[in-house]
């Protein structure tokens, strides 16, 4: 970091220290944050400079302001910062205006005027008020064309993105005669098309019964919310509330066609949007399979929303545990078959359902183009440690073995070859307070297949 503004071509000092917040601005640019910089200043010297980071920071209060007064007070032993000048790409807001005349700062100085919340002259000026303020000199307008520009420029960019992305014209929609008379699937639908970060992707999830609790249920590959059917009424009799989405290129979700575009990130994003739009409380999550790997990383990011977990044939997806010969097996066979025939592997692995239960699971896919999330999902499995989603589920692994403290139920499909009771077992060590499962002896792999009785005795415990 430069110790001074390096200007000696007679250019004003305040120009000087605004290029530096102006830098720190364009930094949390690139990481996706609103570009807003500071730096505070004591004696011609940097004390500290300061990035927005809420969104890196999961915290309101990260505005660059606060982030530079805090490592700047931290710096110099003091909350009291009586000397020091604060430059600010941005007309500060009444939270960053407060902390500034707590810290008594001597001076502060922002580029482009804020007309929405600035509190130093736009909206208000709290800095006139003489009973808040006896301290802080105030002056805005430096820099305030670069400064504005950087952060229309910004904003110019992400509509535009999200023009691109709503845009995007290879989405398949599977007709809804397709979904006519399934059995035991009398369910209304409900949609969502315009969720943050993807809009124009219409989704869809089941909302049955009414309660206080909320049984989240989520579906992994290749199936959808048709897998939970068994369980729902037996759950909603008990007086709760079921939300079952189908994912993204599932069910009666929409399916962009491009394979690439499905990876671990897009999956969990969408389920975290979705339970914030739902305004989602009290939630017990029921995850198998997929459900479970992007499922069991929920929790830790919105803990408070949490209360129970049905567990069910799944795992973390950490990426550093060998993934055994069953799935890369199954791997290999679902990449050899692009165009895989979905209903007959349920048929296979259930024999108890119908010949129309079994092809309820092909109604989503009416052709090969329309199974691009189904392909994608084998190959979305972390194999290592750098792989997309492994860190997020080893940190997820890490924070259910020592922080989770909700109930928990695990039901476990004996006759599972891929996520049976060897992987199960281990997945148990990872979860606190973790009873013994509950084995169905003729279980496989979709185990809810086998729901109503996981059900029964799953409402013993949760
Ligand atoms: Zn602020």
């Amino acid at each position: 970091m430069a110790s001074t503004n390096g200007f000696s071509d007679g250019r004003s000092s305040r120009e000087g220290w605004m290029q530096v917040a102006l830098q720190a601005a364009r930094e949390a640019g690139e990481k996706g944050e609103v570009p807003v910089g500071a730096v505070v200043v004591l004696d011609g010297e940097v004390i500290a400079v300061g990035g927005n980071r809420p969104v890196a920071g999961h915290d309101p209060s990260a505005h660059a302001e606060m982030v530079a007064l805090r490592a700047a007070a931290g710096k110099l032993g003091n909350y009291r910062l009586s000397d020091c000048e604060l430059y600010v790409t941005l007309e500060p807001c009444a939270m960053c205006a407060g902390a500034m005349l707590h810290a008594r700062l001597k001076k502060v100085i922002f580029g482009a005027y804020d007309p929405k919340t600035g509190v130093a002259g736009s909206v208000l000026n709290l800095f006139d008020y003489a009973v808040l303020n006896h301290h802080t000199e105030v002056e805005g307008g430096v820099l305030q064309d670069e400064c504005g520009a950087l952060l229309k420029g910004f904003f110019a960019d992400r509509r535009k993105r999200e023009r691109e992305e709503s845009a995007m014209a290879d989405v398949l929609r599977t007709p809804e005669d397709r979904f006519a008379h399934l059995p035991g699937y009398a369910f209304k639908p409900h949609y969502i098309g315009d969720l943050k970060g993807y809009r124009g992707i219409r989704i869809h999830y089941l909302d049955e019964g009414k309660g206080a609790k909320v049984f989240l249920c989520l579906h992994g590959q290749p199936s959808w919310s048709y897998l939970y059917r068994k369980m729902i009424p037996t759950l909603v009799a008990a007086g709760h509330r079921v939300v079952a989405p189908d994912l993204i290129g599932f069910g009666k979700s929409d399916k962009p066609v491009d394979d690439a575009l499905y990876t671990f990130d897009y999956h969990r994003t969408m389920l975290l949007n979705f339970i914030e739009r739902l305004d989602l409380t009290n939630i017990v999550l029921v995850v198998q399979d997929w459900g479970g790997l992007l499922g069991l990383t929920l929790p830790m990011a919105m803990p408070e929303r949490f209360a129970g977990l049905l567990i069910m044939n799944t795992a973390f997806a950490g990426g550093d545990l060998p993934l055994g010969q069953g799935f890369l097996d199954w791997r290999a066979f679902s990449n050899k078959n692009p165009d895989m025939a979905v209903g007959k592997l349920f048929a296979r692995s259930c024999p108890h359902l119908s010949p129309a239960e079994a092809a309820a699971y092909d109604a989503p896919f009416p052709g090969a183009a329309y199974k691009a999330g189904v392909r994608r999902f084998p190959n979305l499995v972390p194999d290592h440690p750098d792989a997309g989603g492994a860190a997020i589920s080893r940190r997820a692994r890490d924070w259910f073995r020592t922080e989770w403290n909700g109930k928990t139920f695990m039901a476990v499909g004996m006759k599972d070859p891929v996520l049976g009771p060897p992987v199960m077992a281990y997945v148990r060590t990872h979860i606190r307070n973790c009873p013994p499962p509950f084995e169905v002896a003729e279980g496989g792999h979709f185990l809810q297949e086998w729901g109503e009785e996981v059900v029964r005795e799953a409402l013993k415990v949760l």
